[in-house]
């Protein structure tokens, strides 16, 4: 089976004329019967990664899917190409699901989506031992692990996939790329020698920016005016939120709708059927919509509330200008919103709440970035970006910067004599030479950079460290108890006299950050 047989299927199916060059080496690697680990954004171009190969090769591709509203749509979507597809899940009759799996015994359908509930309940084994199955596709594969912003503890279960059936590819999709969730999906899935393909994550043609969060809905009123008729969402962190912004922006004339997950699913289809067409210019929305919707012209989204991640951050913003037209992201930001996320997270009801905690103080570290926002987000998912992207705020209007090399190179150098065992607390009592009980006890007030920074205080260091964070300068290892530990960028300030220009420390009087809860 030769990616010419793939090229056809394209043409004659899909319709278009060339595979996107990643989705290309990836069908090779899936004809060739490897096992598959897809990282790219949304509107990447996943879906062919797998749809493909399950056309070229004979046999059925069974599709995990979370989401049982984006399972109808890609079904429908792809019985429209004339591919012979179906869906499982809790939402049909027994009978529907009957008539479903005589298809596929019978050997008449191309591809199966099925819920993970659906896979792992009783005796769906059996039926899978009977089928003439040629691939696994496990879709938004990052809700394995309980490291990423999305994690379904049923996912986890889908090893047996690779035990049960050695012989059957396994393809694992997700947009999520941050390093721990990547190993998680390897090893939680038992892909075996995986291929890992991971495409460019930058998305150059969404100008970011932040505003500080006050009088919101002016704002928000005056960036409609700026932006006539251009569809677009609006993220809110509470479901009421949505319906109350909705209707202020009703009652100032706008064309808009809300959306969250405890509306009727049957509301929530018809609302987002019509922002698919153009009926609904603006959604109000809990980060509930947009999984997997297919509209190429949102021309802008923006954050109501900060949200909870990066991750989360950059998959939402990623529904804008998926065309490649330029488009905007536009976050609002104030500690009250720190606030009330953090109360939110040390309830714990989504565990890990350490996990959590530093996750948001990375998201907390890019609304206060002082530098091109957009080397920030690529830095944290594992891409060097050279140059500053003139594509956002920072980089249209930069802050001025005096030479904190010096600095910089007494925190890396502090970094190294802690044998890179410290937090990012820890590391400035010893550059400020606190006595403290946690220093002594470890005898880090013996090492030569003790007290090196004692001049400056400690949340100016904390600032500074997070600027350094920021530009990639050293890592958190999330993994080892938060630790901090030096990259190859640490050792060019290190021996190279790499400079590093920092943005003056600023106390911020107005409105303190509220203290982390007990
Ligand atoms: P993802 O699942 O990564 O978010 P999709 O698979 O939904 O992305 O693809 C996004 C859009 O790009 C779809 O409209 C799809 O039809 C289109 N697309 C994918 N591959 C190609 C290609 N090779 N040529 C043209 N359009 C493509
Ligand atoms: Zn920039």
């Amino acid at each position: 089976m030769t990616i010419q047989a793939a090229k056809h299927i394209l043409k004659d199916y899909f319709g278009y004329d060339s595979f996107r060059p990643m989705q290309q080496d990836i069908i090779e690697s899936v004809l060739q019967n490897q096992d598959v680990l897809v990282l790219m954004p949304t509107g990447g171009g996943k879906s062919l990664c797998y749809q493909v190969p399950a056309l070229v090769k004979p046999g059925l591709c069974v599709v995990v899917s979370p989401l049982i509203a984006l399972m109808k749509d890609q079904v429908e979507a792809l019985r429209e190409y004339g591919v012979k597809a179906e869906y499982l899940n809790s939402t049909q009759s027994s009978r529907e699901q009957e008539q479903i799996e005589n298809a596929c015994l019978a050997g008449e359908l191309k591809l199966l989506y099925v819920s993970p509930e659906k896979l792992l309940s009783a005796g769906f084994f059996n039926f899978l031992k009977r089928l003439p199955l040629n691939l696994f596709a496990i879709d938004e594969a990052h809700c394995i692990s309980s490291w990423g912003h999305d994690f379904r503890p049923e996912y986890t279960q889908l090893k047996f996939l690779k035990e049960q059936f050695p012989e059957v590819p396994v393809i694992a999709l997700t947009a999520t790329a941050d390093k721990l969730t990547r190993q998680d999906i390897q090893q939680q899935l038992k892909l075996e020698d995986p291929k890992v393909f991971i495409s460019s994550f930058d998305r150059p043609n969404i100008y970011l920016q932040v505003k500080p969060g006050r009088d919101r809905i002016k704002q928000i009123l005056n960036f409609l005016d700026a932006h006539p008729g251009q569809p677009g969402i609006i993220y809110c962190l509470s479901r009421n939120a949505t319906e109350s912004l909705a209707a202020k922006l009703q009652a100032g004339g706008y064309n808009a709708a809300y959306y969250h997950a405890g509306l009727p699913a049957e509301r929530r289809a018809t609302t987002q059927e019509k922002f698919l067409r153009d009926d609904v210019q603006i959604i109000c929305a809990t980060i509930a919509f947009g999984m997997g919707i297919d509209k190429s012209n949102v021309r802008w989204v923006i954050h109501y509330n900060l949200p909870k991640n990066l991750e989360g951050y950059y998959q939402e913003i990623g529904r804008a200008g998926r065309d490649g037209a330029r488009s905007e992201a536009l976050l609002f930001y104030s500690y009250a919103d720190v606030a009330s996320l953090r109360s939110m997270l040390m309830e714990g009801k989504e565990g890990q709440v350490d996990l959590q905690m530093t996750k948001l103080e990375r998201m907390q570290q890019y609304a206060e970035a002082t530098f091109c926002r957009r080397q920030i987000l690529l830095q944290y998912f594992g891409e060097t970006k050279a140059e500053p992207c003139r594509n956002c705020d920072i980089c249209r209007n930069p802050p001025a910067t005096f030479d904190g090399t010096l600095l910089a190179q007494k925190a890396l150098s502090a970094i190294t004599r802690v044998k890179e065992k410290a937090t990012l607390g820890t590391l400035i009592d010893v550059l400020r030479g606190s006595r403290n009980q946690s220093i002594l006890s470890k005898g880090y007030d013996k090492i030569k950079t003790f007290g090196v920074g004692h001049d400056v205080p400690f949340l100016e260091w904390q600032n500074y460290l997070h600027q350094m964070l920021n530009a990639g300068l050293f890592e958190i290892a999330y993994d080892e108890g938060y630790t901090l530990k030096l990259n190859p960028n640490s050792e060019k300030v290190l021996f190279e006299h790499k400079k590093v220009p920092l943005v003056k420390f600023q106390p911020i009087t107005a409105a303190a950050p509220a203290e982390r809860a007990v």
